[in-house]
């Protein structure tokens, strides 16, 4: 079992359906609502979960009905929130509206905003308790740089999705023993614009693995040539989540070692995508090997 410390956002999504998006100063009545856990801390470290990982989750909520109800789901889902936060903040949300065929989309990032670099030293033993460390762009950027340091000192891989989009520092681009973008967010990371993405995988030879959606994902080798996992065919329903899951499962997957766990992070995501929403999606590891069977 692949102990997975994952280090990042946890966030309730709430989703309204409308026949179309109110004016400025409008109100409309909509059609639908629904909440959903999110968030990509949350969702990683459900993904691995679901896997067979054994996953603990430093993250932060706030002392509210939202934080109540994502831990209560965590738990449930097997993620140990013995370490979670809470601050005297509102838990992290987005509020989704779909309309028009389109979604616009509003984050606040409230508790998660609150997991300080402090926070980690206090949690020390987690890094050390690790087999693998996965963060994202979600929490504040000293306490992913925190991350990264503590998973060095403890000799631990320190896998990161850089996303959302963000430029990463010199310190995190060092440590990663992994980054898991997908093309936008390479470009991104590494502040170039236009370059092409074989050629940017290439100034981080044998530590960026990119995911391309249906084609699925590439890592570039040490020796600068590129390995390609092709995704798996599958009718796509709802591609949310599809990257949380890839990275989930690489973490939990990690000791098979990077190639093989590409091949098995792209089945999973592949079957993600085939069932509505992000963490509705996740398969869990039968699901997995009745899939490769
Ligand atoms: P993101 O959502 O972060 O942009 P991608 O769209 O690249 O991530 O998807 C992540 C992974 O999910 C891909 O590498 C691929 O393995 C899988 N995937 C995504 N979309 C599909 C799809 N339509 N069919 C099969 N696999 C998919």
């Amino acid at each position: 079992m692949t102990r997975v410390l994952v280090v990042g956002s946890v966030n309730m999504d709430l989703v309204v359906e409308a026949e179309r998006y109110p004016r400025l100063g409008e109100t409309l009545f909509g059609k639908r609502f629904a909440s959903y856990p999110g968030g990509k801390g949350a969702n990683q470290a459900v993904a691995a979960a679901r896997l067979g990982a054994q996953v603990t989750l430093l993250g932060c909520v706030g002392r509210d009905m939202f934080g109540s109800q994502l831990k209560e789901a965590l738990q449930a889902e097997g993620v140990d929130i013995g370490r979670l936060r809470e601050a005297e903040v509102a838990t992290g949300l987005a509020t989704i509206t779909l309309a028009e065929g389109d979604n616009a989309i509003v984050v606040v990032p409230g508790a998660n905003h609150e997991l300080l670099p402090q926070h980690l030293d206090q949690d020390e033993q987690a890094f050390r308790d690790a087999d693998v460390v996965l963060a994202q762009m979600e929490v504040p950027l000293a306490t992913v740089e925190r991350a990264a340091e503590l998973a060095q000192r403890h000799g631990k891989p320190f896998l990161l999705n850089p996303a959302p989009a963000h430029p990463l520092p010199s310190s995190l681009l060092e440590r990663a023993a992994l980054l898991t973008p997908n093309e936008h967010e390479l470009a991104q990371a590494l502040d170039e614009r236009g370059g092409d993405w074989q050629a940017l995988m290439r100034k981080l030879p044998g530590r960026v693995a990119m995911t391309r959606g249906k084609d699925g994902a590439y890592f570039c080798r040490a020796d600068g040539s590129l390995h390609h996992q092709p995704g798996f065919v599958v009718s796509a329903v709802d591609t949310t989540g599809a990257g949380d899951t890839f990275n989930g499962a690489l973490a939990a997957f990690w000791p098979q070692g990077l190639e093989a766990a590409m091949a098995l992070a792209c089945a999973a995501a592949a079957l993600s995508v085939t069932r509505a929403g992000a963490q509705g999606g996740m398969p869990t590891l039968a699901a997995l090997q009745q899939m490769l069977k």
